[in-house]
């Protein structure tokens, strides 16, 4: 698990591998990785990625020759998935691109600092973010970071790991692939599959899903009575007037249960809780505001009421500079991956292009 949005420096001597060079781009590594120590020695300065397959090479000539070949120089592998403003995600297949699983997790591991299943890459899938400059004449493409997922996860973890690769991070990426994951879950559709990153989270992971949790309640509860859901603008929200529906008196006051915002969010409720809390919009229901039959005692499960005041939704917006437009497009989904979509017909891939 790491994060978007922190500078790191690791101690040189934890590490195999103390630079690499993708496409252009040369840059520290963090932690150490697991590369053959037959391929590459435990002193190398300088590691050259391809950075459309992650192929490795200590030579730059090998290197140079390869993505003059590179199989993936002009398309990621796997299927597209979302495309919205030059971002595209492209989900790929470990069992169907197993060398591609594997150096992608070898080279994303110089930036993780744990994780064990790793390189199971034939039970995961790998969600590319790539960018493509529509003012490039070439059309090249970078990809900027990915997650992983399990593809059978009985905890419903819809990311296992994230990483947005060191240049590319403090560009709000991060929540762009988070936002994608939980699309990508369809929790829309069942709410039996709301779930959330594998746990333990890194501190870094923890503070970037803190960050994005924050944002994804507060733009829930801005927009819940405001009309300006066409658009996602939040900053209109505070100047509309109340919805003509109008069972609601208070716009700023609100009894409603921690479980209703996970179903709105796709959120499991412990992370609604803490998220709250840490918004600080939150009053616990006193008893005569609560509904009728909710007994003190707790059970799991049993809806939780809480007041939330949510004119301090937007005092926490301003104070933290927050601009709560979602960074995932409702319209960069393609066919198959529409909330509303159900059946993911894939076409089957060809066989494995890069062993
Ligand atoms: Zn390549």
């Amino acid at each position: 698990m790491a994060a978007d949005d922190s500078s790191f420096q690791a101690k040189p001597s934890t590490r195999n591998v103390q630079h690499v060079v993708l496409g252009n781009l040369r840059f520290q590594t963090w932690y150490q990785s697991i590369y053959p120590e037959d391929l590459v020695t435990k002193e190398t300065d300088t590691l050259y990625v391809c950075r459309w397959c992650f192929r490795y090479a200590c030579d730059i000539n090998a290197h140079a020759r390869h993505t003059k070949l590179c199989p993936h120089r002009t398309t990621p592998p796997g299927t597209k998935v979302y495309d919205h403003g030059g971002y595209s995600v492209w989900e790929v297949d470990g069992a169907d691109y197993k060398l591609f699983g594997q150096n992608l997790s070898l080279f994303a591991k110089l930036f993780l600092d744990h994780k064990s299943v790793f390189f199971d890459v034939l039970s995961f899938l790998y969600y590319l973010l790539v960018f493509t400059d529509p003012n490039d004449v070439h059309k090249s493409y970078h990809i900027l970071g990915f997650f992983s997922k399990e593809k059978l996860s009985w905890d419903a973890n819809n990311l296992a790991c994230i990483l947005i690769f060191p240049p590319y991070q403090r560009k709000q990426l991060g929540k762009l692939l988070m936002g994608v994951s939980y699309r990508l879950s369809g929790w829309e559709r069942d709410s039996s599959l709301i779930g959330g990153p594998e746990r333990p989270l890194s501190e870094m992971g923890q503070k970037s899903y803190s960050r994005f949790w924050e944002e994804r309640i507060a733009r829930h509860l801005v927009l819940l009575d405001s009309n300006a859901s066409a658009t996602g603008e939040s900053e209109d929200a505070k100047t509309q007037k109340p919805s003509t529906k109008g069972s609601r008196k208070k716009n700023s006051h609100d009894i409603m249960t921690v479980q209703e915002i996970g179903q709105a969010t796709g959120m499991l409720t412990e992370d609604v809780i803490a998220t709250l809390r840490a918004l600080g919009v939150i009053e616990p229901a006193t008893p005569s505001k609560t509904r009728k039959g909710t007994h003190s005692g707790s059970r799991e499960n049993e809806p939780v009421p809480v007041v939330v005041k949510r004119s301090r939704v937007l005092d926490w917006a301003k104070s933290s500079n927050v601009n709560l437009r979602d960074p995932v497009r409702d319209e960069g989904f393609l066919r198959n991956y529409s909330s509303t979509g159900e059946d993911r017909n894939t076409e089957p891939l060809g066989s494995d292009d890069d062993e």
